[in-house]
C-alpha cells in the first residue's frame, strides 16, 4: 500500500519534470551563458530569484553575498532536506563560452546543478506532491565553490564582507544550514558522456596558501648586485616543493599545486614583490598538515637562499568529503530505476575537493557525480553531451530521492538523521577553521 503511493507520487513528479523539461534546459543554458566567478554571481542569482518569484516563493538573498534560499512550504516542519545548486563558474579563458572580460566559464557544470535545483522545486510544487510530504524542502543557491582569486577574497575578508573563502563555509558560519537536516546536490562528472552516476566517493581536503616573497628592487642590468631577487626566491621554493614529493605517500593522495600571481613589476627592475597562491591537498587532516609544513619549509628555503624574506598565509581550504551511506543508498535505488545497475559506480577516492566536504562533517550529505558530460573539468573542451541525462534524468533522481525521504511521515529521513554521527559540531568546525588562519 505505502509502496504504491510513493510510486504514484514519483510518477506525478516525473510527469511534471517532463512537461517543464524544455524550460529547465533553457534556464541551464541561460546560466551557462552568464558565467561569473565566486562571490560575484549577481546576474546568476538574479536568474534564480526570478524563477523563485515565478513560483511565488519567499526567499532570503544576499547570503554570503550572492546566495539565495527558499523553503517550498511556509512551515517550520522537520525534517528539512536542502537541494543545493552552486552558482559560480571557474576561470577558463580558452573555453568557447568564457566571459570575454573575466575569463569565467561554466567548465565545471554548475549551471546544470542550479537548473536541477529549480527543476526539483518546480516539479514538487506544480505537481502538488510537496503537500503530501512531511517536513520541508529548501532550495539553496550557493556561491563560490571554486576556490579561486585568493587575493581578492582575502581583501573581502579584510573588508569584513566574508570570513572564510568558500561559499558553503560562509553559509555554515552565517547559520544558513542551522535549520537543514539533510543536504544533497549533484555534480557533473567530466569525460563521462554515458548515462551513469557515481555515488558515495570520498574526496581530498586542502589547506590554501598565499605567499609573498619580498626582495629588494634595483636596476636589473646596471646594479643587480644591489637587489634581492624575489622571483628567484619563488623559483627555488617551487623546486624545493618538488623535492618534498617523494615523501608523500600514495595512500594519502597528496597534491601540491600553485600559481605565481605576481612575478615582478618590470623587466628592468629586480623583482622585489612576488606572490603565489597554492593548495596543499590530502585524504586526511594529518597528511594535509604534514605536507603543509613541508611546503612552508620549502617556501622559506627559497627566501633564505637569496637573502630575502617570505610572508606565508595559511588559509583554511575545504574538508574531505564524507558522503552519508544511507542517504547514498536512497539515491542509488532511484538512479537504478533510470540507469540500471550497470549505470551505478560506487565508492573510491578522488583527489579534488569541494566545500560540500565541510557540510558533510556536520549534517548527512551526498554529492553524487552525474554523467552526460564530455571533456575535462576546468578545461576548454568541457561540454554537455547528453542534456537529457545531465538535466532531466538527474532532476528526476533527486526529486524521487526527496519523495522517499519525506513520504510516510518522513520515516526514511528520520532514520538517516538518527543514525548519522557528525564528525564535527558547527561550533567545533568554526573553531577548527579559525585556528587554521595563521
Ligand atoms: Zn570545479
Ligand atoms: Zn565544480
Amino acid at each position: 500500500m505505502l509502496v504504491i503511493s510513493i510510486k504514484y507520487l514519483k510518477e506525478r513528479v516525473f510527469k511534471t519534470i517532463d512537461e517543464i523539461s524544455e524550460e529547465i534546459m533553457k534556464i541551464g543554458e541561460e546560466i551557462r551563458r552568464t558565467p561569473e566567478l565566486g562571490f560575484k554571481e549577481l546576474r546568476t542569482s538574479s536568474i534564480v530569484k526570478r524563477e523563485l518569484e515565478k513560483l511565488g516563493l519567499y526567499y532570503e538573498n544576499g547570503l554570503a553575498l550572492t546566495g539565495v534560499k527558499a523553503r517550498l512550504k511556509e512551515t517550520s516542519e522537520k525534517p528539512v532536506v536542502a537541494v543545493l545548486g552552486e552558482l559560480d563558474a571557474v576561470p577558463c579563458t580558452e573555453h568557447p563560452l568564457a566571459d570575454r572580460k573575466t575569463g569565467a566559464a561554466h567548465a565545471c557544470g554548475h549551471n546544470v546543478q542550479v537548473a536541477i535545483m529549480l527543476a526539483v522545486g518546480k516539479s514538487l510544487l506544480e505537481s502538488g506532491v510537496i503537500n503530501e510530504l512531511s517536513g520541508n524542502v529548501v532550495l539553496m543557491a550557493v556561491p563560490a565553490e571554486e576556490y579561486v582569486e585568493i587575493e581578492y577574497r582575502l581583501k573581502l575578508r579584510e573588508e569584513g564582507k566574508i570570513e572564510f573563502l568558500g561559499g558553503k563555509q560562509e553559509l555554515i558560519r552565517l547559520g544558513a544550514f542551522d535549520d537543514i537536516d539533510l543536504a544533497m546536490m549533484v555534480h557533473a562528472w567530466p569525460r563521462m558522456p554515458e548515462r551513469k552516476v557515481w555515488i558515495n566517493c570520498t574526496s581530498n581536503g586542502f589547506i590554501s596558501k598565499y605567499a609573498r616573497f619580498i626582495g629588494k628592487a634595483a636596476h636589473a642590468a646596471a646594479a643587480p648586485h644591489e637587489g634581492v631577487n624575489a622571483l628567484n626566491a619563488a623559483a627555488l621554493a617551487i623546486l624545493a616543493i618538488h623535492a618534498q614529493r617523494e615523501t608523500f605517500r600514495d595512500e594519502d593522495y597528496v597534491r601540491v599545486h600553485g600559481i605565481i600571481t605576481k612575478g615582478g613589476d618590470a623587466v628592468n627592475v629586480v623583482p622585489s614583490d612576488v606572490r603565489m597562491e597554492m593548495y596543499v591537498r590530502g585524504k586526511t587532516y594529518e597528511s594535509i598538515e604534514d605536507a603543509s609544513s613541508k611546503v612552508d619549509r620549502a617556501l622559506k628555503s627559497g627566501a633564505l637562499a637569496v637573502g630575502g624574506s617570505v610572508e606565508i598565509r595559511n588559509i583554511p581550504g575545504y574538508l574531505p568529503l564524507i558522503q552519508d551511506e544511507n542517504l547514498s543508498a536512497v539515491f542509488k535505488n532511484n538512479a537504478i530505476r533510470f540507469l540500471g545497475k550497470e549505470g551505478i559506480v560506487e565508492g573510491g577516492h578522488q583527489a579534488w575537493s569541494t566545500d560540500m566536504g565541510d557540510v558533510s562533517h556536520i549534517i548527512p550529505s551526498i554529492h553524487p557525480l552525474i554523467g552526460g558530460f564530455d571533456g575535462d573539468a576546468h578545461a576548454k573542451n568541457f561540454d554537455i553531451k547528453d542534456p537529457e541525462m545531465a538535466y532531466i534524468i538527474s532532476a528526476k533522481i533527486v526529486a524521487a530521492t526527496i519523495i522517499d525521504l519525506l513520504a510516510n511521515n518522513a520515516n526514511t529521513a528520520r532514520q538517516i538523521i538518527a543514525t548519522f554521527k557528525p564528525k564535527m559540531t558547527k561550533e567545533k568546525y568554526l573553531k577548527y577553521l579559525r585556528k587554521m588562519f595563521k
